[in-house]
């Protein structure tokens, strides 16, 4: 029997397709829970406290960053808000043996590697800066001066991706959805999330 979850880390720039694989994904890959970060930032129009953010003040969000023992995993500020994953939000669930998805930006993702070794990290990408760019202007959830801050942003995040596990290039949605399913089933499929000895009963 597995005893702990498995951490998955899926990083992009905004506007690669992070949200939009996740809504393709998860409800098809039972087992597989989203972790819900806190973040400073406005709820967009159809985001619901507490299913995409648990929306918080600045006070909220440094208190809990403050607290001993810490209450964040990790936490950074990007695009000019903070973003942090709640160790009460998912300390449970791993315990419990079911996995995580944690969509964080590259500085959280480091802090989570240096942390704990078992995590497998996802990078998605676009298929280019200019593909992006209109997606995320036809997304129009951001104020010119974010849209801006978040391209420039997306060069920085991409100089990183090789830091990652796995790249998964968004262009036709389909075979990023393929790849992302894959790389989960496969991770499960290892030997170390499996029971010392459990083929040995063959073996008899
Ligand atoms: P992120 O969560 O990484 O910021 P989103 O999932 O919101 O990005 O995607 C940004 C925009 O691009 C959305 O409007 C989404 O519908 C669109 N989009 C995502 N993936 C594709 C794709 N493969 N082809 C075309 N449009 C896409
Ligand atoms: P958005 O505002 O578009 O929802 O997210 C902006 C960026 O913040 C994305 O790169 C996303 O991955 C990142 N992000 C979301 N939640 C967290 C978190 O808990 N921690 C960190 N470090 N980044 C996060």
């Amino acid at each position: 029997m597995i005893t702990k979850g498995q951490l998955f880390i899926l990083s992009g720039p905004s506007g690669s397709g992070k949200s939009t694989l996740m809504r393709q994904v998860l409800p098809n890959l039972p087992g597989l829970a989203f972790s819900v970060s806190h973040t400073t930032r406005q709820a967009r129009p159809g985001e619901r406290d507490g299913v995409h953010y648990h929306f918080v003040d600045s006070a909220t969000f440094l208190a809990l960053r403050d607290q001993q023992p810490p209450g964040f995993l990790e936490w950074a500020e990007v695009h000019g808000n903070l973003y942090g994953t709640s160790v009460a939000e998912i300390e449970e669930k791993i315990r419990q043996g079911v996995d995580i998805l944690l969509d964080i930006d590259v500085q959280g993702a480091r802090q989570v590697l240096r942390q704990r070794s078992d995590v497998v990290s996802i990078f998605l990408c676009p298929p280019s800066l200019e593909v992006m760019a209109e997606r995320l202007r036809r997304r129009a959830t951001e104020a010119e001066s974010s849209f801006d801050l978040r391209l420039e942003n997306a060069r920085k995040e991409l100089a990183c991706a090789s830091e990652y596990t796995y790249l998964l290039v968004n262009d036709r949605l389909e075979t990023a959805v393929e790849g992302f399913r894959s790389i989960i089933i496969a991770e499960r499929l290892r030997h170390r999330r499996n029971p010392d000895g459990q083929t040995v009963h063959l073996l008899r």
